[in-house]
């Protein structure tokens, strides 16, 4: 830990649509506002639902590249560059303090839209060094639980964590055409965040078994493991609080950060 550095916050952030990237709306402009009020971090270290991997890996290019993996969306998002600097050495201090889960270095892996829709509003200059840890899905809860637990020690080391995904997410029953959510994903997102509320995390990492709202919200895993590491992350002396709690069709935006308390 340097000297008089503050413990850094903690972000899970609900990305929804990457056109959230562009476009002008309450998501976007309260990443902006974030990116202005947080304390300016030495560096971000980012989880993303976008970057599944077997086995974990951390991006350890000193250029990473902006990675536009989706398709069917307007030129205007594909001309997003996201020129960022990466950070090798903060990409072996993962590594070293994951040195149980051995977590390989990726020089060539570049950022996915999980992590640039997000950081170019927060951090449109982009003269903030990322990091992108991935993955490894076929994991269960309390594994990506673990390691957000152990990435605790980059809080000190002026890292802002940015876990990046949606705690309810189920894109075959969306309907783009109207974003009325439906009961069962207001129901999902109401009960994961009072878990959240409640500091449950042991629901929280078992939430297949929170009954069928939350089993239809979660139909695969890759958006909602983000929460893990964030709720990893959680020290006693945080102060929680929620932002864009808001569900658009049957994707949840609803966000959390964690705010060190006087004590930290
Ligand atoms: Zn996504």
């Amino acid at each position: 830990m340097n000297a008089g550095q503050k413990r850094m916050p903690v972000l899970f952030v609900g990305h929804g649509n990457p056109m959230n990237a562009i476009e002008q709306n309450a998501f976007h402009q309260s990443w902006e506002k974030l990116g202005q009020a947080l304390p300016r971090p030495g560096a971000v270290l980012c989880i993303s639902a976008h970057w599944e991997t077997d086995g974990v890996a951390v991006t350890a290019a000193s250029r990473p590249e902006t990675i536009h993996d989706f398709y069917g969306f307007p030129r205007a998002l594909f001309d997003v560059q996201y020129p960022a600097p990466g950070e090798p050495g903060l990409a072996r201090r993962t590594a070293a303090l994951l040195a149980d889960y051995d977590v390989r270095l990726d020089a060539e892996r570049g950022l996915d839209h999980g992590v640039w829709s997000v950081l170019a509003p927060m951090y449109p200059e982009a003269d903030i060094p990322v990091v992108q840890l991935s993955l490894d899905s076929r994991r269960p809860g309390d594994f990506h639980y673990r390691l957000g637990k152990a990435l605790g020690p980059l809080r000190d080391e002026g890292v802002l964590i940015v876990a990046s995904g949606n705690i309810v997410h189920n894109l075959r029953l969306l309907n783009y055409r109207d974003p009325t959510p439906p009961a069962w994903a207001l129901e999902a997102d109401a009960a994961i965040r009072s878990r959240i509320g409640a500091r449950d995390h042991d629901a929280l990492i078992n939430y297949e078994a929170l009954g069928p709202a939350v089993k239809q919200g979660i139909p695969t895993n890759e958006h909602y493991l983000p929460l893990l590491y964030a709720l990893g992350l959680q020290q006693d002396n945080d102060v929680l609080s929620f932002f864009n709690t808001s569900v658009w069709g049957s994707i949840s935006m609803s966000s959390v950060i964690l705010t060190p308390g006087d004590s930290a």
